[in-house]
């Protein structure tokens, strides 16, 4: 297999891509149209809300990038971890999901899939693995949970998670926004799918919102096929084609692209595609810098006296160091939180006195942000659900760009009141 760096540049094209800015595709004949539609043709693109030349590329870059057999684009992360997760669960069905996630997926879970009938168990305390065993039913359907926790920097034990999972006959899909394959590939793990935000660092430049969902290929839907009957049972708008027979290697990220992206329609924008593209092409560049300055930035804030509590895998204190340096040897991501003294109101005097950092709701872009979860990621939660989250009153979460180290260091301790 090439170098990541070989990858991240060549994967799915040879040279530069073009933007097909596009929605449908000129036939041949009848003849090859039935084939497309009928799936016996899997080169030919027939509309944009199923395939885009554009965005394969994107595809077979971040599936070869994550190890993955097959992956599928859509057009947010939200719309990558609905699609993934409805792949495997239907109304009566059960998922077990970490309690510690991203607001909006938690949202997500918690009230949406309820609504459509997916019960959710959320695991308090995903380092404990027997609450994952004993949350597991005869009517769950998958494991979910972030590599990175977005915002406590909480590093998941995805091999142990994994074994519980496959013990129980379960795959276990993973949320691996915030490290990115550049630093850690769940699949070599034992995760069985992959979804990304591609908004944040793969894209890279806070310009475009992605997602996508990565096929790991080696999950057996065929062992208990009752389980899973949208993947092995014959699918009716398909002329009776099973997909797990019919693609094996490949057959969820078949079913996902070819029943739900076309059904719930959420595709990807193919020049949206082409910015994701360019992202990727520096993605080690730039992960290289972010977590350097975020290592930096931990430490300086630890250090702090205006700071209580600073969370972030690479600082010892963290409960997850250890997990990180396992998991995460090329630096533990660029997200980190910290609880500033004086709760809230210091918390909102930090973020408006903030210069070089701006504030907005996102992470991942080559500059650096702010942003007080409480009062905006997290805020349709509950105060329990936030604590639940790791989301405490006065928590502030940066994510750490690629400025000089010294400017953001500056900035930061100015906001704080300077050092006395
Ligand atoms: C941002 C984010 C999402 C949602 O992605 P969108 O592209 O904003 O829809 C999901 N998971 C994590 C960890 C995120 O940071």
């Amino acid at each position: 297999m090439k170098a990541f760096a070989t990858r991240q540049l060549h994967a799915g094209a040879r040279g530069a891509v073009p933007i097909y800015q596009t929605t449908s595709y000129v036939f041949d004949d009848s003849a090859h149209a039935a084939a497309a539609f009928a799936l016996e043709d899997l080169e030919t693109h027939a509309y944009t809300r199923l395939s885009n030349p554009t965005t394969v590329v994107v595809e077979e870059r971040i599936a070869a990038l994550e190890g993955g057999t097959a992956a599928v684009a859509v057009g947010s992360g939200q719309a990558a971890t609905s699609l993934a997760l409805l792949n495997l669960a239907r109304a009566g069905d059960h998922l077990v999901a970490a309690a510690s996630l991203y607001g909006g997926t938690h949202t997500l879970l918690s009230t949406t899939f309820a609504e459509l009938g997916i019960d959710v168990t959320f695991v308090q305390d995903p380092d404990d693995l027997d609450a994952w065993r004993s949350a597991i039913t005869p009517r769950t359907r998958a494991l979910f949970g972030e590599s990175i926790g977005n915002p406590l920097g909480n590093v998941l034990d995805l091999a142990a998670v994994a074994a519980v999972a496959h013990d129980a006959g379960l795959p276990l899909v993973v949320d691996n926004t915030v490290p990115t394959p550049y630093l850690l590939r769940p699949l070599e793990h034992g995760a069985d799918i992959v979804v990304h935000s591609t908004t944040k660092f793969l894209a890279g430049h806070g310009t475009a919102i992605g997602g996508i969902v990565v096929d790991g290929g080696r999950f057996d839907f065929g062992t208990d096929p009752a389980r899973w009957p949208g993947l092995t049972a014959p699918d009716r708008t398909y002329n009776g084609l099973s997909f797990w027979d019919r693609f094996p290697g490949f057959a969820y990220a078949m079913r996902l692209r070819t029943r739900l992206l076309r059904d719930l329609g959420p595709a990807p924008s193919p020049f949206n595609s082409s910015l994701l593209l360019q992202g990727i092409e520096t993605l080690d560049l730039r992960l290289a810098r972010h977590v350097r300055n975020a290592a930096a930035v931990a430490q300086f804030l630890a250090a702090h006296p205006a700071v209580e509590r600073v969370h972030h895998p690479s600082l010892p204190s963290s409960p997850w160091h250890a997990a990180a340096q396992r998991y995460l040897p090329d630096g533990a991501g660029a997200v980190l939180a910290f609880e500033i003294r004086g709760g809230r109101a210091a918390g909102a005097r930090f973020i408006d006195a903030l210069g070089l950092f701006s504030h907005l709701a996102n992470i991942g872009d080559v500059r650096s942000l702010a942003i007080h979860p409480a009062s905006t990621t997290h805020a349709q939660l509950d105060p329990a659900e936030q604590l639940a989250s790791g989301v405490t009153p006065g928590l502030v979460r940066l994510s750490v760009g690629i400025e000089g180290i010294d400017d953001l260091l500056a900035d930061l301790d100015q906001a704080l009141g300077g050092t006395p």
